[in-house]
């Protein structure tokens, strides 16, 4: 079977912005389960001559908006990270290098390093690589996942460096 990458973090920190960029052009399979598995989308892509399935992970329950509800929103998010950890050969915490860490953050890493599985932490909306806006990456070494990444999924910059990693070490 194809190695499963997963992309966990919390919403609108560039998830899907991410699968997308990753799978190209490939057809998503969009699962229609009810609950916390809806809105997975799983693509199979290609890198470096290895086959690779890549989730992406943010189904969120209609009508609760999240911000609205702070505890509920750790809660799913934590279920989501601990679905894609299940069945994932590696995870991909993704941190939103403009906001910086925060503490949904700081709970689903400490769920992940739990999990035993391979992690990566991609920093993204690092669009210019080291402006103002941007945190510096340093602060994202607080979560002791080793490597972080940064990348830019809306520019397409550090992609290839944060999948080139993952897969040596599949
Ligand atoms: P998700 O909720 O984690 O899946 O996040 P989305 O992929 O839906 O993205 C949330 C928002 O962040 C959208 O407005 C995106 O356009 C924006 N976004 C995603 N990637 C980047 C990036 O690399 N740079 C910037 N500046 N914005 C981004
Ligand atoms: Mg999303």
């Amino acid at each position: 079977a194809r190695p499963l990458i997963a992309l966990v973090g919390r919403p609108n920190v560039g998830k899907s912005t991410l699968f997308n960029r990753i799978a190209g052009r490939r057809m998503a399979i969009v699962e229609d389960e009810p609950g916390v598995t809806r809105d997975r989308n799983y693509a199979d892509c290609e890198w470096d001559h290895r086959a690779i399935s890549v989730v992406d992970t943010g189904g969120f329950e209609p009508g609760a908006p999240a911000e609205h509800a702070p505890d509920r929103l750790m809660r799913q998010v934590r279920e989501q990270a601990q679905l894609a950890v299940d069945e994932a050969a590696a995870v991909v915490l993704v941190v939103d290098g403009r906001a910086g860490l925060t503490e949904v953050d700081r709970s689903v890493a400490g769920l992940l390093r739990r999990a035993g599985k391979r992690l990566f932490v991609a920093v993204n909306k690092m669009d210019s690589g080291g402006t103002e806006a941007e945190a510096p990456l340093s602060d994202f070494y607080e979560l002791g996942f080793g490597e972080v990444f940064p990348v830019s999924a809306e520019h397409d910059r550090g992609v290839g460096e944060l999948l080139d990693a993952i897969v040596a070490e599949l």
